[in-house]
């Protein structure tokens, strides 16, 4: 018997480890690191809790070190696909009616889980995996991963306490069902925590998911699920797809019982999704919930009130962790021409510092980019800039592929405002640089505007906190998470919830109420406690 109101505070963010040499974390880290990397594991599918092998099997390996195998995963084929929509609709009934504190009780194991025994190895999995150093690691395998499982249960307290006011003689309650079908989790490679959190989001509501990992985060991402059985998530309830995407979107867009898709990647994927989704609309059981955090083009705005030691600082590391393979990253900036020589010679000495090579060499603050056609990809930007009239490479832009995929962090300076690298989103360690006349402040706003597609994150910087109010009021849309005198990048869930609009996403804002709301479908209940029995209203009567 389950009657108990339960409300879940508010909880404190994961604190992150320091991993100093000697310290408890670095040595289960580092002992984890040993055994991933002397280990090649075969990944299956797991459709409705069994494990299944198909023998079409692919590698992932070290984007670092890309002659390495960590490991082997099997992919689905059609008749897997259709098996996973089976398996999530057949679990479907129980979980809704699982009574939602259990549910809760479930995510908050994962929690503890990984904050203890899971931990080395969704961090050691991530930095071999995706290429992240420690610290990146941690603060998304570990950190970010956490949060988003006890905010969400604090959020779901939350959503789950808004009841409608009872009137005289009439009880009203809402009920928040889940959806009525399958959700498709599509999720990227960057981030391990929004893997997950793109499944268990809409699973806390009550929902079943077929989960389409990437296949750079495979490694990561199974353990994860070996983390939810672990935690007590019921068969059926997340089935784990790793395989072809497109042959997956399409097999699931087709299906009738598609409820909804929770995507994060780049806005072309997710436009594909949509227009299957569009093709096939008259076909589903009701509208599928599109939910999808995609592409940027993220800029520092400098307004010459500012400080050139502040703007480096914001500039390198926010284009350049993770080798600018955060969808935050800052890859775009405006710098007034009096401050900018300052700032590069800055951003050049950091460079010269910094290391770049193995996640398992601490002293190495950049890795390797995620696969091959990223590297060719940014490769083929840097080219164009080196051809280019209007630009030229001013930082780094060295690269090679020969034992991983590595690119210096990198500064296109560009007198074109229009230039290709200041449009399009590249996803790596480059930025492009427009220095305007300081005179010109309000021609560089207009520019920002209105030169790109997309609408994620944004910073500007100045002392002068009038003139910042001014530029962020002209730039409402250029970016659904916001920074005054910071970089571009950094969210925290619970403090900054994350996404944007225009080609950027659906803004239903990852680690809040807003997303929660999308996987459930409200259910207003009146309940009359004395049904009358005459027709006539009172005026009517003698
Ligand atoms: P991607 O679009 O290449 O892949 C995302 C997922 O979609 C992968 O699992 C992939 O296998 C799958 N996929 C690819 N084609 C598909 C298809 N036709 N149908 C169904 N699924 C398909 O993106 P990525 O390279 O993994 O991630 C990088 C992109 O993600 C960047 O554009 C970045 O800006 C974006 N991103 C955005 C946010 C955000 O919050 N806005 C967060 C992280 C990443």
């Amino acid at each position: 018997m389950k009657n108990a109101i339960v409300q879940f505070p508010c909880p404190a963010n994961e604190p992150v480890k320091s991993y100093l040499k000697g310290s408890p974390e670095r040595i289960a880290l580092d002992a984890e690191l040993e055994r991933q990397s002397n280990t090649i594991v075969d990944i299956p599918l797991i459709i409705g809790g069994k494990e299944i092998r198909t023998g079409n099997v692919a590698e992932v390996v070290c984007p670092h070190d890309h002659k390495h195998v960590l490991a082997r995963y099997h992919k689905a084929g059609e008749k897997e696909i259709k098996m996973a929509i089976e398996a999530a609709m057949a679990a479907h009934e129980q979980w809704a009616n699982t009574d939602w504190t259990v549910r809760a009780a479930i995510i908050m194991k994962c929690a503890e889980l990984l904050a203890t025994k899971y931990r080395p190895i969704m961090n050691a999995a991530t930095m071999l995996g995706q290429s992240k150093n420690i610290y990146q690691a941690e603060i998304d395998s570990a950190c970010e991963t956490i949060d988003f499982f006890r905010y969400n249960v604090h959020y779901a307290s939350k959503l789950y306490a808004i009841q409608p006011k009872l009137g005289a003689g009439v009880i009203n309650t809402t009920e928040y069902r889940p959806l009525e079908g399958f959700v498709l989790a599509v999720t990227p490679f960057n981030f391990t925590s929004i893997a997950s959190n793109l499944n268990m989001t809409p699973v806390l509501m009550g929902n079943t998911t077929i989960w389409k990992p990437s296949s750079t985060a495979t490694l990561s991402n199974y353990y994860l699920m070996k983390l939810y059985e672990e935690a007590g998530v019921p068969a059926g309830v997340v089935n784990f797809l790793p395989g072809q995407g497109s042959l997956i979107g399409k097999i699931c867009c087709e299906s009738k019982d598609l409820a909804g898709i929770h995507f994060t990647g780049s806005t072309g994927t997710f436009q594909t999704l949509w227009k299957s989704v569009g093709n096939n609309i008259a076909n589903y059981v009701s509208y599928p919930r599109l939910v999808g955090e995609t592409g940027g083009k993220d800029y520092i705005f400098v307004h010459p009130s500012s400080t050139v030691d502040e703007v480096a600082w914001a500039a390198f590391t926010g284009a350049y962790e993770y080798q600018g393979q955060k969808c935050s990253a800052a890859s775009r900036m405006y710098i007034p021409k009096s401050l900018w020589p300052a700032v590069l010679t800055k951003m050049k000495k950091f460079a010269s510092e910094v290391k770049m090579g193995d996640v398992k060499d601490c002293k190495n603050f950049i890795n390797a980019v995620i696969d091959e056609a990223s590297w060719n990809n940014i490769d083929s930007y840097l080219k164009f800039a080196e051809e280019a009239e209007d630009a030229k490479i001013v930082m780094g832009g060295k690269r090679d592929k020969s034992k991983g995929y590595f690119v210096e962090p990198t500064v296109i300076e560009t007198s074109n405002p229009h230039f290709k690298t200041m449009e399009e989103e590249i996803f790596g360690p480059v930025l492009t640089v427009y220095p305007y006349d300081d005179d010109k402040v309000d021609e560089a706003v207009h520019y920002l505007d209105t030169t790109s597609i997309y609408g994620l994150t944004g910073s500007v910087f100045g002392r002068d906190r009038a003139a910042v109010q001014k530029i962020s009021d002209a730039l409402c849309y250029t970016a659904g998470n916001f920074y005054v005198n910071d970089r571009p990048t950094g969210a925290v869930v619970g403090m900054q919830p994350f996404g944007g609009s225009r080609a950027s996403g659906t803004n239903d804002k990852a680690g809040g109420e807003f997303n929660l709301i999308r996987w459930v479908l409200p259910r207003v209940i009146k309940e009359t406690l004395v049904t009358p029995t005459d027709y006539r209203y009172s005026y009517m009567k003698e």
